[in-house]
């Protein structure tokens, strides 16, 4: 029996109480199911054209209501509004934008070369969905969170269903958009609740899971899922960090390290958690970054979230991250780093003033664990191996990005780091493409999103080999007799070896034709 114990959501800008969700019944997991194992075979059966039409209904009502979508995000996270606008709506809206016209093209039927001994035959590969997908979302992004997996979901012809964070549901957001832009019932669904809601909805077998959160979380439900083996994308956490060569320019550099920290008050899983400077630029890069980061409008309590513009740096959504934040700075201090700017939350709030640490070393959990907040630790490294050794120092490995004029560098220090994704002279940009595939590895997960990749992991990707109807009996079925062992001998020295003999192949080829021909089981 499952308890209905409510979760009381508040806006992290005031701490005022919003509204309460409790966990979904039972009833409600196989209605939710009912619904969506009714319309796939539906979303199945239109063309690929007529599911661009039905999304782009979604993004039509977006652009149109983008304010008032905006007004909730930020009542709900406490991020800016220029954040919402530029990672949240803005994202969503590029992502439809990218796939409306690659869609149609990555989920057509391909063909495949057939090798010369099936000649005669036809291989073609496609692309058909897998049924229910569940995603189950973080607070950080509960917006683009949502709609981005379901948006693929549906576009390669699947039913999906959302469990958004307790912390952040957006209560009735989605499903507003879904009904007044006249979307297809259904085919997208939202359930509300918890952990226990989240188990309840894997326990009902859906065909795929699509998991974005912690990497405790993701273990679980990958477990859970293993029951019933169901495949499961998990992009989890980041400690992503970002190296910085003597040749930048200091003032571009630091306007993007500051902005690839602070962002989403730091709430993002690819946001900049640790920086390695070259040492004979430190000392003027760390006065630049103080400088600028004195510049910042940061968010407090009387923040007027309903302005554009209210704030260049939101505030802390939970509790619960602030305290990993600020036991995160406690132990660096403790272990000898430096606090240049902020460190300290206004009492009794989530606001948290952009920090800047210097003199950190990797024995601290600053530079090992994610904290996913706005905190910028800096360290220094001398040569381009010791850099690489760094940043690759980490249990983590979804992005990072490489500052250096020398391109040529900045593409080989890319390659050797152990990561997803690397943005160069520039930061979370990877992201920003829809045509870049987007997941980690190591502790950052598995699976991607976004690119013809991401698309195809909502779909099974179907091989058809295409053979006539005719009386021969391939070389491969029964009987196997002497003479074939023989001749399927030659075939393989006369076509594998690097002396390959296509003649002798053919001639060989045609024998086992003839012996085909006229085989019979006796
Ligand atoms: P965060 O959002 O802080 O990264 P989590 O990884 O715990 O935190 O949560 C991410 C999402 O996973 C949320 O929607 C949460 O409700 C859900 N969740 C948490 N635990 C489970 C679980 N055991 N099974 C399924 N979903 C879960």
């Amino acid at each position: 029996m499952v308890t209905l114990s409510p979760y009381s959501i508040q806006n992290p800008i005031n701490k005022k109480k919003l509204y309460e969700i409790g966990e979904s019944t039972s009833q409600q997991v196989e209605e939710v199911f009912n619904n969506a194992r009714r319309i796939q075979p539906v979303i199945k059966n239109m063309s690929v054209k007529k599911r661009v039409e039905e999304i782009l209904k979604i993004n039509d009502y977006i652009i149109t209501h983008r304010e008032e979508i905006i007004t909730r995000i930020v009542e709900e996270t406490g991020k800016s509004r220029f954040d919402a606008l530029s990672s949240e709506i803005f994202e969503v809206c590029d992502a439809i934008d990218h796939f409306k016209k690659v869609t149609p093209d990555i989920l057509k039927d391909k063909k495949v070369h057939t090798p010369i001994v099936l000649m005669g035959k036809k291989s073609k590969v496609v692309f058909e969905p897998l049924g229910t997908i569940l995603i189950i979302t973080p607070w950080n992004y509960p917006f683009y969170q949502m709609f981005l997996p379901s948006i693929l979901a549906f576009l390669s012809g699947n039913a999906s269903i959302i469990k958004p964070s307790e912390i952040t549901p957006l209560k009735g957001v989605v499903e507003k958009i879904l009904l007044e832009s006249g979307f297809l019932k259904d085919a997208i669904q939202v359930i509300y609740g918890g952990k226990e809601t989240g188990k309840q909805l894997i326990d009902a077998k859906p065909n795929k899971i699509h998991f974005t959160g912690s990497v405790e979380t993701g273990k679980k439900i990958m477990e859970q899922a293993a029951k019933y083996l169901i495949p499961v994308d998990l992009e989890l956490g980041g400690k992503d960090p970002a190296i910085v060569f003597e040749d930048v320019n200091i003032e571009r550099t630091a306007n993007g390290l500051l902005w690839g920290s602070f962002t989403n008050c730091g709430q993002s899983c690819t946001s900049i958690e640790r920086v390695y400077v070259q040492e004979s630029i430190y000392d003027e890069l760390i006065t630049k970054l103080s400088y600028n980061i004195s510049k910042l409008k940061v968010s407090d309590e009387n923040r007027n979230y309903t302005e554009p513009g209210d704030c260049d740096m939101g505030c802390m959504t939970s509790e619960s991250q602030t305290q990993i934040v600020e036991a995160h700075i406690l132990d660096a201090v403790q272990k000898g780093a430096k606090v240049l700017t902020g460190g300290k939350r206004i009492p009794g709030s989530l606001h948290f003033p952009p920090t800047l640490l210097v003199d950190v070393d990797h024995t601290m959990k600053i530079a090992m664990e994610e904290t996913f907040g706005p905190v910028l630790p800096v360290m220094k490294f001398k040569t381009e191996k010791e850099a690489i050794l760094l940043a690759n120092d980490s249990p983590y490995g979804l992005s990072a990005s490489v500052w250096s004029k020398d391109l040529e560098r900045a593409e080989r220090v890319a390659k050797c780091l152990e990561v997803g994704n690397v943005s160069i002279n520039n930061c979370m940009l990877t992201e920003a493409n829809p045509a870049l595939p987007f997941g980690g590895i190591k502790n950052s997960g598995f699976g991607r999103i976004k690119g013809q990749w991401g698309l195809l992991s909502f779909v099974n990707i179907k091989s058809i080999l295409i053979d006539k109807q005719s009386s021969i009996i391939e070389v491969q079925w029964y009987p196997h007799t002497k003479t074939k062992y023989g001749l399927l001998t030659s075939l393989i020295i006369y076509l594998f070896s690097r002396s390959r003999n296509l003649i002798k192949f053919a001639a060989v080829g045609m024998k086992l034709d003839k012996i085909g021909s006229k085989e019979k089981i006796k």
